[in-house]
C-alpha cells in the first residue's frame, strides 16, 4: 500500500486517500487519518528521519532544530490580537479563530520557524466541545439575551497551540539572616481607676544569625505558552495538559486542524521559563532556611542541561465579539477541561437588584401590615375586657 504523501505548495496541509485519491484529515475517533469519502482509515505517517519526543540542547539546538512544519501551509495574521494561525488549504477564513477579527490578511508561515518536536493530538471530538460551550451559555446568569445568538456555536475551532518546554538542572547557593524569637518580661507603667501602676509583659525580640546553604533540583517540561491569541491569564490557568502524553510531530496530525506559529521566540521563551524557575527556588531556598523567622534572602542559580522542545497542545476556541469587545471560550482537546470569558448584561443585574428589593419592601409591608393588625386585636381585646 502506497503511502499518503502530502500534497503541492497550493494543497497545503492535504493527505491524500491511497483508494480514492481524496482528502485525509485527522479524526479523533480513528486517532489517524481518515478520508473524507471513502471513510478509509489509518496510522499516521511518520516522515523519514524523524526522530520525535526529543529534548534538544539549548544552546547548540537552536542551530540544530529542524525549521518549517515540514508541510506547505496557508496562514492568516490578524491585525488585532497578532496571532498567525495555519488554516485547511481550502478553508477560506474571514475571521481570527482567537479573536473573531476580521482584520485578517493571508501570509507566509515563516520557514525558518522551529519545527515542533512532539504535539498531543486531538483526544475530544469536536462535537463533544460544541456541548460543551452550549452547556456553558445556557448555564451562565446575567448575561445579554442576544449573546447565544451572537456565540455562533459552528464557530468551534480545533487549533494546535504553540508552546515551549524546558528541563533544566539547577543548583541553588543562598545566603540569609535566621531569627530566632525569645522573650523578656518588661516592666511598664500604665493608669489604671486613675492610679498610676507598674505592669510587667512579654516582649518578643529576636536573634539573629548568619545562615546559608545550596540544594540542586531539577525541572521537567516547564511549560510556556507561546501564542499570541490566547490572553495570558487565560492560557495560565489553562495549562493542565498531561505531557507524559506527547507524541512525536507529524505533519499529518494537523491534517484537517488549525496551527498557530509561535508568537514568543526560543530566547524570549527561555527567559520566562528562567525566572518562573528562579521563584520556585527563592520559595524553596527560603523553606530551607530554617528559624522562626528571616531576612536579606540572596539566591545565585546556575543552569545546567538546559533542553527545550516545541510541542502543539490541542485546544477547541470558539471566539465571539460583543459590543466590538472579544471574548473567548477554550476546551482543552486533551481533557476536555472548560474556561469561558462572557460578557456581563448590567441592565439585567440592575433589573435583578431591584426584583430583590421589591421583595424585601413587599414582604416588610405584609408582616408590618399584619403587626398592625395584631396591635389593633389586643387593643380591642383590652377594650372588652375593660368592659366585662
Ligand atoms: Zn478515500
Ligand atoms: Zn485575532
Amino acid at each position: 500500500m502506497t503511502q499518503p504523501q502530502p500534497a503541492q505548495a497550493q494543497q497545503a496541509l492535504q493527505f491524500q486517500c491511497p483508494q480514492c485519491g481524496g482528502e485525509m484529515i485527522f479524526d479523533v475517533t480513528a486517532a489517524g487519518l481518515k478520508c473524507k469519502y471513502c471513510k478509509h482509515t489509518m496510522a499516521v505517517p511518520v516522515p523519514p528521519g524523524a526522530k520525535g519526543a526529543e529534548e534538544i540542547p539549548l544552546r547548540e539546538g537552536y542551530q540544530r532544530a529542524p525549521r518549517g512544519l515540514g508541510v506547505a501551509t496557508t496562514s492568516f495574521n490578524c491585525r488585532e490580537c497578532g496571532a498567525t494561525v495555519s488554516v485547511a488549504p481550502n478553508e477560506r477564513t474571514a475571521s481570527c479563530t482567537y479573536c473573531a477579527s476580521h482584520s485578517v490578511v493571508q501570509t507566509q508561515t515563516d520557514p525558518n520557524h522551529i519545527q515542533p518536536e512532539t504535539l498531543i493530538p486531538f483526544r475530544v471530538a469536536r462535537e463533544k466541545a460544541v456541548d460543551s460551550f452550549k452547556g456553558w451559555l445556557a448555564g451562565l446568569w446575567f448575561r445579554p439575551s442576544n449573546l447565544k445568538t451572537m456565540a455562533q456555536l459552528e464557530q468551534v475551532y480545533g487549533v494546535y497551540v504553540p508552546y515551549w518546554t524546558f528541563d533544566a538542572n539547577v543548583h541553588s547557593q543562598w545566603t540569609a539572616d535566621r531569627g530566632w524569637h525569645y522573650y523578656e518580661t518588661e516592666t511598664y507603667q500604665t493608669v489604671e481607676n486613675g492610679e498610676t501602676v507598674t505592669r510587667e509583659r512579654q516582649v518578643q525580640h529576636t536573634r539573629w544569625e548568619s545562615a546559608w546553604g545550596q540544594r540542586q533540583d531539577h525541572y521537567d517540561d516547564e511549560l510556556v505558552c507561546a501564542s499570541k491569541g490566547l490572553p495570558e491569564e487565560l492560557s495560565n490557568s489553562f495549562a493542565t495538559f498531561d505531557t507524559t502524553h506527547l507524541m512525536a510531530y507529524a505533519p499529518g496530525y494537523l491534517a484537517g486542524w488549525r496551527a498557530e506559529s509561535y508568537a514568543i521566540d526560543l530566547p524570549a521563551a527561555w527567559t520566562k521559563a528562567q525566572s518562573s524557575i528562579q521563584a520556585k527556588q527563592q520559595s524553596k531556598c527560603s523553606g530551607d532556611v530554617g528559624g522562626d523567622t528571616q531576612r536579606a534572602l540572596q539566591v545565585q542559580n546556575t543552569f545546567s542541561n538546559e533542553t527545550f522542545k516545541h510541542v502543539l497542545l490541542p485546544v477547541y476556541v470558539a471566539a465571539y465579539r460583543y459590543k466590538d469587545k472579544p471574548y473567548r471560550f477554550l476546551v482543552n482537546g486533551q481533557t476536555g477541561e472548560v474556561r469561558g470569558e462572557a460578557p456581563y448584561s448590567w441592565v439585567k443585574i440592575t433589573l435583578a437588584i431591584l426584583a430583590v428589593i421589591a421583595v424585601i419592601v413587599l414582604l416588610v409591608v405584609l408582616f408590618g401590615g399584619e403587626r398592625e393588625s395584631a396591635q389593633r386585636a389586643l387593643e380591642s381585646g383590652a377594650h372588652l375586657s375593660a368592659l366585662v
